[in-house]
């Protein structure tokens, strides 16, 4: 039901523009799919994924010799599954962790997208499943953000390892996998500094994170999450396209689903930059942080 609340303002406009759309033509011809395509560009299905929803549609729509809209209605939800399920990412949807031994999870992104508290709502999930989890608080460079991881800490209850403010993020994640390792945790959650206007810099930052984690665990790290703000729409995706260059991203974090209408840009992220959405902020309270089933979600837009 969270995805379902989370998901109402995306509803309302893209499954109301759908209804319009329906109702308004009563035969499937080439205006039918001009309008489509302009429905799913205005959705934030992303340009790419609205061109190529619409031509495999009229391929499909001559095939099956369909007429009327309504006919066609169900190809094209299936459509829209078929876009996240192919290439076998309906298997790496989930969080990737160790069945034994540590787990070890990077989150990348830019300030303010929601990193601090999608950790905060992870580790909370976790230490209930009755995982010992740790925290590293390895963004020492925007000021505040040590504070604020521990504050999250407290309210997972789960441990934060942090050094000073403006010091070597590395040194704060040695620190971290050195104790992660004594203690036998199960999962450590590592804070970055996402800082996009210095790329270089930042992917050297992270390849030396990287380093230091793979010298204690060689496997590690096990994910590396981009967080993504939803409610800004395409500046998402171009987050998305430049971290992406700049360290092998794993899968997303898509926050603020729950206030905004650009749901649809789950299905560009997911064609245009081949990242699977791990999981979806769908509030600011600490349970509001789901795994994301594309199913669920696409078929939800329709209801
Ligand atoms: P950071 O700078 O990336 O670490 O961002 P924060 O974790 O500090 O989050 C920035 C703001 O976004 C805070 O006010 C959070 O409460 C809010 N926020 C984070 N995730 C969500 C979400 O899924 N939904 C909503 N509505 N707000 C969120």
């Amino acid at each position: 039901e969270k995805m379902d609340k989370g998901l109402e303002k995306t509803r309302k406009t893209f499954g109301q523009m759908m209804n319009e759309l329906m109702a308004n033509f009563r035969k499937v011809d080439e205006d039918f799919f001009e309008e489509l395509e302009e429905t799913l560009i205005t959705a934030d299905v992303g340009f790419e994924t609205a061109m190529r929803i619409t031509d495999e549609l009229r391929q499909e729509v001559k095939l099956q010799n369909a007429k009327k809209p309504e006919e066609v209605q169900n190809v094209i939800v299936e459509k829209l599954v078929s876009i996240y399920e192919e290439n076998g990412l309906e298997e790496q949807n989930e969080v990737n962790l160790q069945s034994e031994g540590l787990s070890i999870i990077l989150f990348v992104g830019v300030n303010g997208v929601g990193k601090t508290t999608s950790i905060g709502k992870l580790a909370n999930q976790y230490r209930e499943e009755g995982k010992k989890v740790l925290l590293a608080a390895a963004d020492t460079f925007r000021a505040g953000a040590i504070d604020q991881l521990i504050v999250w800490g407290d309210r997972a209850q789960v441990d934060v390892v942090y050094g000073q403010a403006g010091g070597d993020p590395a040194s704060v994640v040695f620190d971290a996998v050195k104790r992660a390792k004594d203690e036998e945790a199960d999962i450590l959650l590592v804070d970055t500094a996402g800082r996009l206007q210095n790329k270089d810099h930042l992917m050297k930052e992270l390849e030396k994170i990287k380093r230091i984690i793979q010298r204690e665990v060689p496997d590690a790290p096990h994910e590396v999450l981009l967080v993504v703000d939803a409610t800004t729409g395409q500046n998402a995706m171009v987050q998305a396209k430049q971290f992406k260059e700049t360290t092998d991203v794993t899968g997303l974090v898509l926050t603020k689903l729950d206030g905004t209408a650009k749901g649809g840009m789950v299905l560009a992220i997911r064609n245009e930059l081949n990242l699977p959405v791990k999981l979806v902020g769908l509030g600011e309270g600490i349970n509001d942080l789901q795994p994301f089933n594309p199913s669920e979600f696409v078929y939800g837009l329709f209801k």
